[in-house]
């Protein structure tokens, strides 16, 4: 299995060389050459860790197989997601299920991807005998999801810059809290885009980047769309009778990286009839589903929501689909890229009319996120967070009578009380474990938004 970059200039690579690498050379993203096919007869009635070990290994052959099985047995384990099954289907009424990927460290399904690419990280890192310095910014999740999944790794560090005061206080804690040698919070006076701007900056400096090996674990990583895959082909075999079944399934949307993993799914031979592409009032991919244009949003035109991980100007993996979208056909991905960059948008509307029902979008404003919480609570007694109150609105309205709907849960709601305590007057319960959290002592520190602080602060603190 080799890796193509979407753009057509750049070398092809295996998995293990672009699992620490970012973009590729051309500035495309790396794609497998090929979808391998899902044996579902085979994999009915296996565990997690089985179909894990099936996916992985198709998309990782440089690794041996005993190896891969090891980094996925320690990763995917009952004391760190909760249960056995790490990403249960629970059903809400026949037809329509809650596929419950949040039960991770952080609360967030970033989780599943990320503790996988931490272990893989320090797996490669520890075999070339080589130190990955990451630097990052986070609004929320994954500034913590990435903490958790490096904290304690001995090839890694990690830098995460983060808005003081701009993430929920659940969230604040969580990362803050953390007390681990190789993990750095970095507290900015500032927005979001202050602390990407910074990032991105430091990273413009291809010297120090490689002097003091830098890297991400950032959204566009292969690995955490591989990962992601996994619970798809596990919930279909968990929510279905038999394999002519077709499901739809509803995905709360920011970046495209869970609706790219359901994408991926489905070209392996998932029996997938709609992926429904949920989003909030930062509507990107919505727009593109309904008109066929594609427009990438200027930072002030970005409205603050109660879903702040879907609070986004440009979807990071779109690129991936559109190329198989178009056939592979890297120049024209190339053309559109242009378009994008020199106009801000450009105009798909030559390959929209083909999806039909296997794509499908909506979008869900916050007063339907506030009424969908709402309605499932009093409908199921069960309590969502802002992103799922939006892949449920959204899925519920895509929904077609006979086909399974399964809507994804992305995070838990104690990770959002305000919303929360605003919509069904209560607050979320506070998952075990978690009691303490408002306890513990913080680990920051504060650092002017400005690329200099920031390098003279790694150059201080990596051997
Ligand atoms: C990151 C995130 C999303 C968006 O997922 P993408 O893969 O970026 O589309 C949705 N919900 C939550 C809770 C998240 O953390």
């Amino acid at each position: 299995m080799r890796y193509i970059s979407t753009r057509g200039k750049a070398e092809p690579k295996s998995f293990t060389d672009i699992l620490l690498e970012g973009l590729a050379s051309d500035g495309g993203l790396y794609m497998p050459e090929e979808y391998p096919q899902l044996d579902l007869k085979e994999l009915r009635g296996k565990s997690y860790i089985d179909v894990a070990n099936f996916v992985l290994s198709r998309y990782a052959p440089d690794i041996p197989v005993a190896d891969l099985h090891r980094i996925i047995d320690r990763t995917y384990r009952a004391k760190t997601f909760g249960t056995r099954e790490i990403t249960p289907l629970k059903m809400l009424e026949p037809g329509l299920g809650l596929l419950q990927l949040s039960n991770g460290p952080t609360l967030a399904f970033k989780d599943v991807p990320l503790q996988l690419l931490g272990n893989l990280m320090q797996y490669v890192l520890e075999e070339k005998g080589e130190q990955l310095n990451i630097l990052g910014a986070t609004s929320g999740d994954t500034g913590s999801a990435a903490e958790y999944a490096v904290q304690g790794k001995t090839c890694m560090n990690i830098f995460m810059l983060s808005p003081y005061g701009r993430m929920s206080r659940f969230q604040q804690r969580q990362m803050y809290t953390l007390k681990e040698r190789n993990i750095h919070n970095l507290v900015v006076d500032g927005t979001f885009d202050d602390c990407q701007a910074v990032v991105k900056e430091v990273n413009a400096d291809a010297e120090f980047k490689k002097k003091y090996k830098l890297g991400a674990v950032n959204s566009i990583n292969w690995a955490r769309v591989a990962a992601q895959v996994v619970y798809y082909v596990y919930a279909y075999l968990q929510g279905s009778s038999h394999d002519s079944l077709k499901v739809d399934f509803s995905v709360p949307s920011g970046n495209f990286g869970n609706a790219l993993a359901a994408h991926v799914a489905r070209q392996m031979g998932l029996p997938i009839r709609s992926i429904i592409v949920a989003t909030n009032e930062n509507d990107v991919l919505y727009e593109f589903f309904a008109t066929g244009i594609y427009r990438v949003r200027k930072g002030n035109e970005v409205a603050v929501t109660s879903s702040p991980s879907m609070d986004i100007a440009s979807a990071s993996n779109f690129e991936r689909f559109i190329f198989d979208s178009v056939d592979r056909d890297p120049e024209l991905v190339c053309d559109l890229w242009d378009d994008l960059k020199e106009k801000g948008s450009f105009d798909g509307r030559f390959i929209t009319p083909r999806f039909g029902y296997t794509w499908q979008s909506g979008r869900a404003s916050e007063a339907d996120v506030d009424f969908t919480i709402r309605e499932t609570y009093e409908k199921y007694g069960v309590i969502i967070d802002p992103h799922t109150a939006v892949g449920m609105y959204v899925g519920l309205q895509c929904r077609r009578q006979r086909t399974p709907l399964i809507v994804d849960e992305t995070a838990q709601p104690a990770k959002f009380e305000d919303a929360i305590r605003r919509s069904i007057g209560i607050s979320p319960p506070v998952p075990k474990g978690y009691e303490d959290l408002a306890d513990l002592p913080e680990h920051t520190t504060r650092i002017e938004p400005n690329a200099d602080a920031v390098k003279q602060f790694i150059i201080a603190h990596v051997k």
